[in-house]
């Protein structure tokens, strides 16, 4: 066995084994990685149900590390490719501030709703090696991954097939959890066969530079309210709302569906609640400075180091 992201072949540190995988940290890159390095494969992500939770409920609003990347601003004249794009939050506002969108992703269902939703219509079920097939002359701007690289089995690989898709002075931009988050709201799910690698600041430069990258912003998130929050929606799961959709989808009958997106709403409430009597704990945090870099994900854009 060797490291997945150096090759390094000693000095790799088990840690533990789970669900049929073994987790190792290496110890020359920095990177915690599974043995084996294998994706479960789309119909696995197509019924997981975290998964089915978010195409549900989607609201359409961009997450955190979407918007590192769309605050720079209008974008008239560029491109961008985003891989893995869901359900299109994130191609649909960058659609409106001018970018021409394009994005590839293997879940079908998601992509149904991102036709539905946000009219995208440069969105297709495609590996990149068959996009490139298809339109051999289109090159971009920027190629977006984001909470894309934790998933994938080969990292390294998976950079050097989409340098093809970048035009010269192109940039890519991706995003991932971060493994020295303060609180973890993943759990289970941030295990294999989910998650393949887990990452922090040091093994994400390491990597870059075996890539031939180099990083021109890279954002530890702080730690915020939210983190926390979403911890605590992790250790309270009744499981209610899952039961509901599984109901839902073996009687094709939309009545449990209903009562799941009244239940959902009922608890975001909550939470917004709780949120705002957790305040103060907050403030004690950030008096003690417990939050720089502690937050739950790392976003990144890099360019090609230049020879
Ligand atoms: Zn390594």
């Amino acid at each position: 066995m060797e490291c997945c992201i150096c090759k390094a072949g000693e000095n790799l540190g088990f840690i533990k084994e789970i669900n049929g995988y073994k987790l190792y940290q290496c110890a020359r890159c920095g990177i915690i990685f599974s043995d084996p390095m294998k994706n479960p494969g789309s119909s696995w992500y197509e019924n997981a149900e975290i998964y089915q939770i978010g195409r549900l409920f989607s609201t359409g609003k961009t997450a955190w590390y979407h918007n590192q990347f769309l605050k720079m601003g209008e974008a008239k004249g560029k491109n961008i490719m985003d891989l893995g794009c869901g359900f299109g939050q994130f191609l649909n506002a960058a659609k409106n501030l001018g970018y021409d969108a394009y994005g590839i992703d293997f879940d079908t269902q998601s992509l149904e709703v991102a036709r539905e939703k946000f009219k995208l219509t440069n969105i297709s079920q495609a590996t990149i090696e068959e996009f490139i097939k298809i339109n051999p002359e289109i090159k971009f701007d920027y190629v977006t991954f984001f909470e894309v690289l934790e998933h994938v089995a080969s990292p390294v690989d998976f950079i050097n097939g989409l340098k093809k898709l970048l035009k010269t002075n192109g940039q890519i931009a991706f995003s991932f959890p971060n493994r020295d988050r303060l609180f973890d709201p993943l759990g289970e799910d941030d295990n294999p066969p989910n998650h393949l690698t887990k990452w922090n600041e040091n093994s994400l430069i390491k990597f870059l530079d075996i890539c031939g990258f180099e990083a021109v912003k890279l954002t530890v998130k702080d730690l915020k309210k939210e983190d926390f929050i979403m911890f605590l929606k992790s250790k309270f799961k009744t499981g209610l709302i899952k039961k509901m959709i599984r109901e839902s989808k073996k009687e094709s009958n939309s009545k449990p569906l209903k009562k799941a997106r009244i239940l959902n709403n009922i608890k975001e409430t909550v939470y917004f609640l709780i949120s705002l009597i957790a305040s103060p704990v907050f403030w004690l945090i950030y008096l003690v400075g417990a939050y720089k870099k502690k937050g739950g994900g790392i976003y990144c854009q890099a360019r090609l180091k230049l020879k």
